[in-house]
């Protein structure tokens, strides 16, 4: 089959591989027909993220038609719909039990490699490393899907790929950010970040009741998304955003404070600079420019929620403003299971439709130049789908 494979820091092709196989009666594999490129794709692109090996599948948001099953998994048929969240689940540990699906125990055969970097290791993830499992990703034409009598989700008749396939990532993803604000009626929410996860915690934070929602980027077609969505945006390249949040909630700060950007953060003050050189000598690992913004203007008493990917280690973090203020701290990889019919149901509805983030659909012969569009945010580039099978 045809596969994304990592050759190296900004080095992807499209490779022929080997097709995947039933290894273990709890998989099945998955013809896919939509994939994504995500944002924390950019992360292994750029060559951030230690233990990936050249030829790695690389991708995490797909779905697509069952065609093979192993002898466990009852709840699906071959030929059904399905999408497949990012993170691998077993469904029957102590942390599936419960409803913390992404912390699954028994999903990465590499735990030891987290372990010990952070103590414990995460679930395993598609396409996402080595030190997270070395899953074969998703964007190709063919996966395999681990414990999939837990990890396939079965989609209704009269849905489209472009509506349900964000239901695997980055939808549930800016909605868990949103649910870790704890909004209450009234609240103001400021969301660092204007990329697709940002997207979705803008219209899922109204969603939850917030009152206001402030989005900060400096890409004019990520403002403008978010002004769609009905966010007040501010520029961080034309505004001082602290200062101009405070004037926006009369000297108070926002209730909660989302850093939606991670560790590659963009800035324009001295502490960004510094954040760069140190993680280009590698005496960093991740530049966390927005989190500190995050933590200084967050209201005392307030929330800071990291939907934002971090790797490793973190310098220069304004822990006296953030026990001093008294703020909460929320984050983690998306407990994708727990959300993910919640919010079929919303799009069933009609309360949203996910695919209004889609700005650029490719084969998926062409995903080496998607990275490149995505990574320099060229052409307009917000949300890039693959089309495997599809002519070039
Ligand atoms: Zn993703
Ligand atoms: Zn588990």
């Amino acid at each position: 089959m045809k596969a994304l494979c990592w050759h190296g820091a900004n080095d992807v092709r499209v490779d022929t591989v080997p097709d995947p196989k039933i290894i273990n009666p709890r998989d099945a594999i998955v013809k896919i027909t939509s994939t994504a490129i995500c944002g924390s794709d950019l992360h292994l692109y750029d060559g951030y993220i230690p233990t990936m090996e050249k030829g790695d599948i690389l991708g995490h948001e797909f779905m697509g038609e069952v065609v093979e099953l192993g002898s466990a998994v009852k709840n699906v048929k071959i030929g059904d719909r399905v999408v497949v969240p990012f993170t691998i689940s077993c469904g029957s540990c102590f942390f599936c039990k419960k409803d913390l699906w992404s912390l699954c125990d028994n999903s990465n055969p590499n735990a030891w490699i987290p372990e010990k970097l952070m103590g414990h290791s995460p679930s395993g993830l598609f396409g996402y490393s080595h030190m997270m499992g070395g899953y074969a990703g998703g964007q190709a034409e063919y996966a395999r899907v681990p414990f999939a009598d837990v990890g396939l989700f079965k989609i209704p008749d009269g849905l489209t790929d472009e509506q349900v396939l964000f239901l695997t990532d980055i939808f549930p993803t800016g909605y868990m950010a949103a649910e870790n604000c704890d909004i209450e009626p009234g609240d103001t929410v400021a969301i660092w970040g204007c990329g697709p996860v940002g997207q979705f915690a803008i219209r899922s934070a109204y969603m939850l009741g917030a009152e206001r929602v402030i989005a900060i980027d400096r890409v004019p077609e990520r403002l403008q998304m978010a002004k769609d969505g009905k966010a007040e945006v501010l520029n961080y390249e034309e505004v001082e955003v602290g200062e101009a949040l405070k004037e926006m909630t009369g000297g108070r700060g926002p209730d909660a404070c989302m850093d939606a950007v991670g560790m590659e953060a963009h800035g324009t003050g001295p502490d960004a600079f510094y954040d760069q050189v140190k993680q280009a000598v590698r005496m960093e690992t991740d530049r966390p420019t927005a989190l500190r913004q995050v933590i200084v203007a967050c209201r005392k008493g307030g929330t800071v929620s990291i939907p934002g990917v971090y790797g490793g280690f973190v310098d220069k973090i304004p822990m006296g403003a953030a026990m001093n203020k008294a703020l909460t701290f929320k984050t983690g990889q998306t407990h994708v299971h727990r959300y993910l019919r919640p919010l079929l149901e919303r799009v069933q509805n009609g309360d949203i439709d996910p695919s209004f983030v889609i700005t650029h659909r490719l084969p998926l012969e062409q995903a080496p130049h998607g990275y490149e569009i995505f990574k320099h945010k060229k052409d307009n580039c917000i949300k890039i789908v693959l089309k495997p099978g599809q002519a070039a």
